[in-house]
């Protein structure tokens, strides 16, 4: 089937950006009064300390520039997504990015300023004066930083070091996007195809084994050959984020990195023994899967091809839409209404694929517009999971802007995958519960533990990774090709090895492809966010409504607390092992009726 062009596809299958600009000369004049407002945030420069009153107007402006550039921003993105081969917004989206930066910088003074009032001087005001207090929580979370600024001299310095602080996050992006080349292999039907980045998963899910064979032992040959070269790229981006701990105060490379978002180091310890503690799941899961496989023994390349034939069930978009409203009826009637409206009438979701348009799925939009949802919705299941997905972060979205003021309407990313999370969790129980088709319960039961083992198992692992480096590091030990891959097949050992199971020798090797290594301590929050999200469906489920509006609360809280004490309100403790334990247990009686079904 031929793709409809932008133009020729209706506007009830298109999200509603008319509603945010109409053309591009609204847009203009937006951009426009963007420019003229910088100056006027830029004027408060060195006036922070003058009076509460001076602070309150500088911060009052700074959301204002920031809600309008955002809406700005936003658009042009947005439309530059419906047709990406566009020109017109390929140039307004680029105008955005530029403005967007230049917007930055004109802030930029900001929150050093606010450090160099006295924090008792900033306390005061906020009792004094009322419009401040609305700021209380922003203001005591910049105050946290007062211990780890160092002196003007330094702070001048490590800014300039900047450039030199991210080159090794750099030099991976440039060998592993550009450089690295993986060859050929032989695909199902026994055709020469380039084995890419972009193609590696799509042959490792494949039902034809010696093409995953193949692709596994392209890709990590590959890089081996480049070990010793990656390993000091890393070893630098570990030294880097030592450096810099140091250089600020902070005890180690990971408390400076939780610090962000007042996270305390125990939530990471914690998520690493509880996982741990469960690994005997895991490793039934690996047998399981190679029974299912029809496998003597499996092979790190058998992990990612589907236990289960692909259920063909065409589900058109109306369809899903009433499936998930089903699915979240136990959020109650004034969430589902507002669901029903986004994904219909007030056209939130940019729903099928076009000519030109970006691929993939992503929610978006700013303070002042809609909740919008790209998809590129295809009649499967998978694409109704997708359609969960975003829908949760929207309605988190949507949920926090209309109960929070402007600054504190984002959510940090500790948070950001609860909601859509969530809503995959009770999709999943919903179908569970309303099929009797044993094929269509496996598939569904496959797709949760896929998500658990990818993104609660292996994540943890990377996060268990990235913390012995960084100790060895700051033990002053160095970080060579062979230590990187003793670290990481010991782990694999532990999380994968288990009877029938080959961990195989080239899987030392696969540190050398994460990209997220060079954002040191993040992965760990898709393992958390997982596990909150489990966790809070599972007291909805139980325990209806107090843990309804439990939840309902956390959707409108923002960021108006620390994460962890959102979490904490809505009925999960991050810093203890209960909802780590709650999902590793859902894990566990996904893996029992896999086991009954399987016979
Ligand atoms: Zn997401």
């Amino acid at each position: 089937m031929k793709l409809k062009k932008r133009h020729e596809v209706p506007d009830e299958h298109k999200w509603d950006l008319d509603s945010v600009y109409g053309s591009v000369e609204a847009w203009e004049k937006d951009y426009a009064r963007v420019e003229e407002m910088l100056p006027q945030l830029t004027a408060f420069q060195g006036r922070l300390g003058e009076s509460a009153a001076t602070l309150l107007q500088a911060l009052k402006m700074r959301d204002e520039v920031s809600k309008l550039l955002e809406q700005v921003v936003v658009w042009a993105r947005m439309k530059e997504d419906e047709d990406t081969a566009n020109s017109t917004y390929q140039a307004l989206s680029a105008r955005g990015r530029s403005l967007y930066a230049k917007a930055t910088a004109a802030a930029a003074f900001l929150t050093p300023e606010i450090l160099a009032i006295p924090a008792e001087t900033i306390r005061a005001w906020l009792d004094q004066e009322p419009g401040l207090a609305a700021y209380r929580h922003e203001l005591e979370n910049t105050l946290r930083q007062k211990a780890h600024v160092r002196s003007p001299e330094v702070e001048e310095l490590l800014a300039q070091m900047g450039e030199v602080g991210a080159a090794p996050s750099d030099i991976f992006g440039k060998l592993n996007n550009a450089d690295l080349k993986f060859g050929t292999i032989k695909d199902e039907q026994g055709n020469e195809v380039e084995l890419t980045l972009g193609r590696y998963l799509r042959f490792l899910e494949s039902p034809v084994r010696d093409v995953r064979k193949q692709a596994f032992e392209a890709l990590f040959t590959t890089y081996r050959k480049f070990r010793n070269t990656i390993a000091a790229t890393y070893a630098s981006s570990v030294k880097a984020d030592v450096f810099y701990a140091r250089a600020r105060r902070y005890p180690s490379a990971r408390a400076a990195a939780l610090f962000g978002t007042n996270v305390p180091e125990s939530v990471y310890d914690n998520l690493l023994a509880t996982v741990n503690k469960n690994l005997p799941s895991l490793h039934r899961y690996v047998q399981l899967r190679r029974r299912m496989l029809g496998l003597d023994e499996l092979h790190m390349y058998d992990l990612y091809t589907p236990m289960v034939a692909d259920v063909d069930r065409k589900i058109p978009y109306e369809e899903a839409v009433e499936t998930v409203l089903k699915a979240l009826a136990p959020l109650g009637e004034e969430y589902c209404e507002i669901a029903r409206r986004g994904m219909t009438v007030d056209r939130w979701v940019d729903i099928y694929e076009n000519e030109g348009k970006r691929s993939g799925a992503y929610s978006f939009g700013s303070y002042t517009t809609k909740p919008y949802i790209l998809m590129n919705y295809q009649d499967n299941l998978d694409s109704m999971f997708t359609l969960a997905h975003e829908l949760g972060h929207s309605m988190h979205s949507y949920f926090s802007r209309r109960h929070q003021p402007y600054h504190y309407a984002d959510y940090t990313i500790f948070v950001a995958e609860v909601a859509s999370t969530f809503n995959e969790a009770l999709l999943t129980d919903y179908l569970l519960k309303s099929t009797d088709d044993p094929r269509l319960k496996m598939y569904l039961i496959n797709h949760q533990l896929e998500s658990f083992r990818t993104t609660l198992y292996r994540q943890t692992m990377f996060a268990e990774f990235e913390h012995i480096a960084h100790q060895r590091v700051e033990n002053g030990e160095a970080l060579t090709a062979d230590v990187l891959d003793e670290i990481y097949y010991d782990l694999n050992k532990r999380y994968y090895g288990t009877e029938g199971m080959v961990v195989d020798d080239l899987i030392a090797v696969e540190w050398a492809r994460i990209p997220h290594f060079y954002s040191a301590f993040y992965v760990y929050q898709y393992a958390t966010g997982i596990s909150a999200a489990t966790a809070l469906s599972q007291q909805v489920l139980t325990e209806g409504r107090p843990a309804v509006e439990r939840y309902l609360n956390f959707l409108k809280s923002g960021s108006s607390d620390y994460s962890t004490n959102l979490l904490k309100q809505a009925g999960v403790d991050m810093t203890s092992p209960e909802p780590i334990q709650q999902a590793l247990d859902v894990f566990a009686r996904l893996l029992d009726q896999m086991e009954q079904l399987a016979g």
